[in-house]
């Protein structure tokens, strides 16, 4: 053996073996797995012919099966935006690798600007749970569900988190065709239910073409303006009046996110609101 081979070998042990010190263990195995199980699943079903327990009772004649064509995958059309209320992104990580608690979303976001997907944006995450926002009541089912990491508290939002989040709604948008309105925040879903994502920047969002923003030069709303059918034209439900108000300021009026009675500074809001979400 001469001395360069044996200087090489050496030098590739120490490679190997500090290689091993650096990796800590992968800790998603299991629930890696399942997911794939779970996708399997699936793609059977979506694969069968004729769909497996779609049958339409009570018809007279049975119902035939003809494939088409003509099909794709259904998108997503809003993305909903939380946070975590954790206090880290490898807390929020095992909570959606966790059966117990039945929540996931498809992307989780940390505060240095780390972007983790968690569902294939085509697959159904639990994020949303029960809520209203115009006529959808199956948000699950709609959107994209994103989490940013913030303990929902002292937090301050990153400029590296709120960067990627910019460029991640910046693809989906295009990718999924997602109007401008329709990016929206879990509290505007779920009023009185749901909080999250508090003190959040919508503005600088808006001003990229994620949903909307008033006029900085807002003219008072008419007298005789209906600021509450202005409410529910935004898309809030307005079922509970006092939640839905408190949605809206947690959004867009977060000096005043505690109070749950409109002021004239609201009126002038929604008012102006309208005319872009209408
Ligand atoms: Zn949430």
């Amino acid at each position: 053996m001469n001395t360069k081979s044996t200087i090489i070998k050496a030098g590739l042990a120490i490679l190997i073996a500090s290689s091993f010190i650096a990796c800590k263990p992968y800790k998603y195995a299991e629930s890696d797995k399942e997911y794939k199980r779970l996708a399997k699943g699936f793609s059977k079903t979506i694969a069968a012919m004729p769909p497996l327990n779609q049958q339409i009772d009570s018809l007279s004649q049975p119902v035939d099966f003809v494939g088409t064509v003509n099909m794709s995958m259904r998108k997503a059309n809003y993305v909903m935006i939380h946070h975590t209320a954790q206090d880290s992104t490898a807390q929020t990580l095992r909570t959606f690798t966790l059966k117990g608690p039945a929540t996931s979303s498809h992307y989780v976001i940390g505060r240095d600007g780390k972007v983790y997907q968690m569902v294939n944006d085509y697959l159904r995450a639990q994020h949303a749970g029960v809520g209203k926002w115009g006529s959808v009541t199956d948000m699950n089912s709609s959107s994209i569900g994103i989490e940013m990491d913030n303990n929902g508290t002292t937090d301050p939002w990153t400029e590296a988190q709120i960067n990627s989040l910019l460029t991640v709604l910046g693809s989906l948008k295009k990718k999924y065709s997602i109007p401008t309105a329709n990016f929206i925040g879990h509290a505007d879903y779920a009023p009185g239910r749901k909080n999250d994502p508090k003190n959040f920047p919508w503005e600088t969002l808006a001003k990229k073409g994620f949903g909307y923003w008033y006029d900085a030069n807002l003219e008072p709303a008419p007298e005789n303006f209906d600021a509450v059918a202005g409410l529910r034209i935004i898309g809030y439900n307005i079922a509970n009046l006092p939640n839905a108000i408190n949605a809206f300021k947690i959004h867009f009026v977060q000096d005043d996110a505690q109070n749950k009675t409109l002021t004239e500074r609201d009126r002038a809001i929604i008012y102006n609101l309208v005319k872009k979400y209408q």
